[in-house]
């Protein structure tokens, strides 16, 4: 974070535009990185300096409690004390709790912190699914009704007005709706959204409140303007009340939570609503190297809706840096591993820890970051999100496994621990529904520790794997003071940092597979790509893997917004391994060689085959087909897919090499100490020539 300079310093033409225009509407409508919010808070410092305005009349408001901290911090280190910079909602619940008494007398209100329990009520009621994903399914929808100043009765024809999917029939949201605001009501508490609502009600019906209320603030900044809510839309109104001492500053191609009621309109609409406001649009980035810049704008270049007045192209001012990378792994824990040792790569080259971020789409993808920093001592702090071992779901699961572990086994530890999963919403497909896919999400990565910790020691039980887990919840425990960011792409809006790794990128992560059916929705996740890639000062990581599991089927795509991106003939499939590398091809720390014609191999299944995909195959097409027909019977006999014995290429890298020994046999990577021990007699004898199957 920069020491903001002298008022005035550092700031471009267009910035010293804004930041000196006289009081009256003033609009910043400009790209990510240029300078907006220290334009905003630059403005207020210099209104303030001048006499314009005192401190206490200024309320700048944002949408994160992050984003408002970063707000004042910046306004602190420009002298400026007194000036409130909060979250609508904490404006709002200071001034209900201010003017409450005098509008509506001492009956007492409760503020209702998590919806959840009413919603449960409300749902049992008119016999709507109260499961907890349900519950969470439903709570979205009225939280996005309130924001949309969408009322119980209007909702079914709200939602197919906006084309809207909704997790159940609209008319039953509707009475859930109903519901829960009259047990709210008689319990006499307000939620989050009812503090907007009743500010916005007071400033309108009481016009005693109103006139003491705006002698009081009469300087008004938004800052991320492009994700206001009609609902907080109607409070800054009342704020208002007619005048227009507003700044607002904002960048369409930003909105990241129109999904939850946010439009980018009042924004793109401010120069027609205020025809008088000083606008100024900014296209110089200030934060990131030219090729972050150049690939920020090549993500947002590429999407299908850009409201006119969002074409912005960004200009990168900072020196060259290095390029940003593009990885593809086998499996998530090798890639988890490999951001982990680019981290410690950045530290040992003097990058702080507060300086890097992991950021994911959805929060059950930390643990595997969880794990690997923890392995490596990389201190970290998770953002906007529990900790893995926090989250109720993992608590939960946690509690079953631990009472189930004093049974005697019944089958490996993988079938094991899914079956006391089950219960717990471990389905076999993943759900569709949001709050449900982030929750099987998280009980899947149990099932991921229990077979990892299978395949290193085999025969582990589930007492030994709960204990495991709790050694790891502890591990993950300590708290951290300075710390590598993990957050997820929403809660890192507005935020910069000097490295940045993206993870996980594949299709039905990025963009959501609930996202799949509405070109709206996918176009929001390319935003959210975009607020992604611009938060890099320098070092940008972009990763996928193929495959959840260590060894499992490598049936995913990397993300579709990645395909323009990436040159078609990158080796995209690539791994990383020099330390003290800071840009260019990634390569692997130890140089694998083709034993066909002694190139270097960098792709994965290239190093498992032991030669370059385009090299000849000396496979031994009649022991592949007894090694395949061995396989079927032994996942059969297991219970198991396929893949989970051997996959495809280790089979066929088996068949080219032939190995004849124990020693042969671990060479083939893909093959460690648990393969070797379930599975090595049984391949030695085919490869001998015998049939194998029926050595167990
Ligand atoms: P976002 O859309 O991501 O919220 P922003 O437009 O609010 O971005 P800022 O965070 O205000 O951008 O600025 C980005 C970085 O560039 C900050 O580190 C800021 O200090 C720096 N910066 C902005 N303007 C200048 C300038 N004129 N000279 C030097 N540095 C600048
Ligand atoms: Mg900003």
């Amino acid at each position: 974070m920069d020491a903001e300079g002298r008022l005035l310093e550092d700031l471009d033409p267009d910035q010293l535009g804004a930041v000196t225009a006289p009081r009256g509407p003033v609009c910043v409508l400009a790209g990510a990185g240029t300078g907006k919010t220290r334009t905003i808070t630059r403005r207020i410092a210099y209104l303030v300096d001048r006499g314009h305005v005192a401190p206490g009349q200024v309320l700048a408001v944002t949408f994160t409690k992050r984003a408002a901290g970063e707000m004042r911090t910046r306004l602190r280190a420009l002298g400026v004390s007194g000036a409130q910079a909060v979250t609508f909602h904490a404006a709002a619940l200071r001034q209900l709790r201010y003017f409450w008494p005098r509008v509506v007398g001492d009956a007492p209100w409760e503020l209702l912190d998590g919806k959840l329990r009413l919603v449960g009520q409300a749902a049992n009621r008119v016999g709507a699914p109260t499961s907890a994903e349900s519950l969470r399914d439903l709570a979205s929808e009225i939280e996005w009704a309130k924001a949309s100043l969408v009322t119980p009765d209007d909702y079914p024809v709200a939602v197919s007005k906006a084309r809207r999917d909704v997790p159940l029939p609209a008319e039953q949201i509707s009475r859930v709706y109903q519901g829960y605001e009259q047990l709210k009501t008689r319990a006499r508490m307000l939620d989050f959204d009812d503090l907007l609502l009743h500010t916005a009600a007071i400033l309108e019906e009481h016009s005693d409140v109103a006139v003491e209320f705006r002698d009081r603030y009469r300087c008004f900044v938004v800052d991320e303007y492009q994700d206001v809510t009609p609902l907080q839309q109607r409070v800054l109104d009342g704020w208002l009340g007619g005048r227009d001492d507003l700044t607002v500053v904002g960048d369409a191609n930003q909105t990241i939570y129109s999904f939850a009621g946010a439009s980018p309109r009042p924004l793109l609409d401010f120069p027609r609503r205020f025809p008088e406001a000083v606008v100024v649009r900014l296209e110089r980035d200030y934060r990131s190297t030219p090729e972050v810049v150049s690939l920020a704008n090549q993500v947002i270049g590429a999407a299908r809706d850009r409201p006119a007045g969002s074409r912005l192209r960004l200009i990168g001012l900072r020196p060259p840096g290095p390029v940003p990378m593009f990885s593809e792994f086998d499996d998530e824990p090798t890639e988890a591993q490999a951001v982990a040792e680019r981290v410690g790569a950045l530290l040992r080259n003097g990058v702080a820890a507060s300086e890097i971020a992991i950021l994911y789409r959805v929060n059950a993808q930390s643990e595997a970051y969880e794990q690997a920093l923890t392995e490596k001592q990389i201190p970290y702090q998770v953002r906007g999100g529990e900790r893995f071992f926090a989250r109720p779901e993992i608590r939960q699961a946690m509690m079953s496994l631990r009472s189930a572990a004093g049974g005697a086994p019944t089958a490996e530890l993988p079938t094991v621990v899914r079956e006391v999963l089950k219960p717990h919403g471990l389905s076999l497909e993943p759900p569709t529904g949001g709050a449900q896919r982030e929750r099987w999400e998280s009980l899947l990565a149990l099932v991921e520790l229990a077979e990892e910790l299978d395949s290193v020691t085999p025969g582990a039980d589930l007492a030994r794997f709960v204990g495991e887990l709790e050694m790891r919840a502890e591990a993950q425990h300590p708290p951290t003071v300075e710390g590598v960011t993990l957050a997820s792409l929403h809660a890192a809006k507005g935020l910069e940092w000097d490295a940045v790794f993206l993870i996980g990128l594949t299709d039905g992560t990025v963009p959501i597979q609930h996202a799949d059916t509405d070109e709206a929705a996918i176009e929001e996740e390319r935003r959210l790509l975009y607020v992604g890639v611009t938060r890099a000062r320098e070092h940008l990581w972009l990763s996928w893997s193929l495959s959840r599991t260590a060894g499992g089927r490598r049936s995913r795509r990397r993300s579709r917004f990645l395909y323009g991106l990436l040159p078609e003939d990158h080796p995209a499939a690539r791994s990383i391994g020099g330390a003290s590398r800071e840009a260019g091809p990634a390569r692997r720390a130890v140089r694998v060689e083709c034993r066909v014609c002694g190139d270097a191999l960098t792709s994965t299944p290239a190093i498992k085959l032991g030669r370059c995909a385009t090299c000849p195959s000396d496979v031994d097409e009649e022991l592949l087909e007894r090694l395949k027909k061995w396989r079927a019977a032994r996942a059969k006999q297991l219970r198991v897919p396929p893949y989970v014995v051997f996959t495809d290429t280790t089979l066929t890298a088996i068949a080219e090499q032939r190995p004849a020994d124990t020693g042969g046999l671990v060479a083939i990577s893909g093959i460690g100490p648990s393969k070797l021990d379930k599975y090595g007699a049984d391949v030695l004898a085919l490869v001998k020539g015998g049939a194998g199957v029926g050595s167990t």
